[in-house]
């Protein structure tokens, strides 16, 4: 079985695609999605020697090296331009997800859709979706095992679009802002008392010019967050 969140992941690839998964692992994400008719192939992709083994391990003792194709190499280097046209990239930060965006915009050409699950960050996510015109289309928010996790789905087209209040919902999530379930009300409130905390901490502390700027940051998302 897989995870609630990988399942949440594999459940926006739109049927018959051709996947790449990046960062992949132990390629249980491409495996499923193929064996549960999402995908009709896929290139799992893997930087680090120990998960491209069990990557190729997993792939074999499905019985599907014909249909996955496990590769070694950094971000989306491992594709060629229009080999794919959806790509998933899950369980990592939100800045190493940007940068593999980025560092691979070229190879972006010919992608509908982007499933992107960042452990934290999210919206360091959304921001570079925003900047490059891919369009916010879904987003959903789930916790499993005591972690809290999200999960951005995005479409070229016009990255501004689900959004009205900028700061706050590349903060927050437009979609989620929208839809407060209590996965969302838990993380919000239990983030907010983590920067009181901090506040509370930096107020003790003697007044320096970095202490004073790391407050204003706080105070200003402190707000926002508090009057979502
Ligand atoms: N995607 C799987 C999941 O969500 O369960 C695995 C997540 S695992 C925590 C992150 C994986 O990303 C690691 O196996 C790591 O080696 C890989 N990784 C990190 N940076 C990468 C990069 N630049 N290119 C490809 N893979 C990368």
């Amino acid at each position: 079985r897989l995870s609630k969140r990988l399942e949440t992941v594999a459940s926006f690839i739109p049927k018959g695609a051709k996947l790449a998964d990046i960062g992949s692992d132990h390629a249980y994400l491409p495996c499923y999605a193929y064996l549960h008719g999402y995908i009709t192939k896929a290139v799992a992709g893997e930087v680090a020697d120990g998960p491209l083994r069990s990557a190729k391990q997993q792939v074999e003792r499905t019985g599907l090296k014909d249909v996955i194709s496990v590769r070694k190499g950094d971000g989306l280097e491992v594709i060629k331009p229009g080999e794919v046209d959806c790509i998933t990239i899950a369980g990592m930060g939100g800045t190493l997800i940007a940068n593999i965006l980025e560092a691979g915009k070229d190879k972006l050409l010919g992608v509908k859709r982007l499933i992107l699950q960042p452990n934290v960050g999210a919206h360091i996510v959304r921001k570079w979706l925003l900047d490059h015109d891919w369009e916010l289309i879904a987003e959903r928010i789930l916790e499993e095992e005591g972690k809290i996790y999200e999960v951005l789905v995005a479409e070229k087209g016009d990255g501004k679009r689900p959004y009205e209040n900028i700061e706050t919902e590349l903060l927050l999530g437009p979609f989620l802002l929208k839809e407060k379930n209590d996965v969302f009300l838990k993380k919000w409130r239990h983030e907010l008392a983590h920067w009181k905390q901090i506040y509370r901490q930096l107020n003790e502390k003697a007044e320096t010019e970095s202490a004073i700027a790391k407050k204003r940051e706080l105070e200003k998302k402190m707000k926002m967050v508090e009057e979502a």
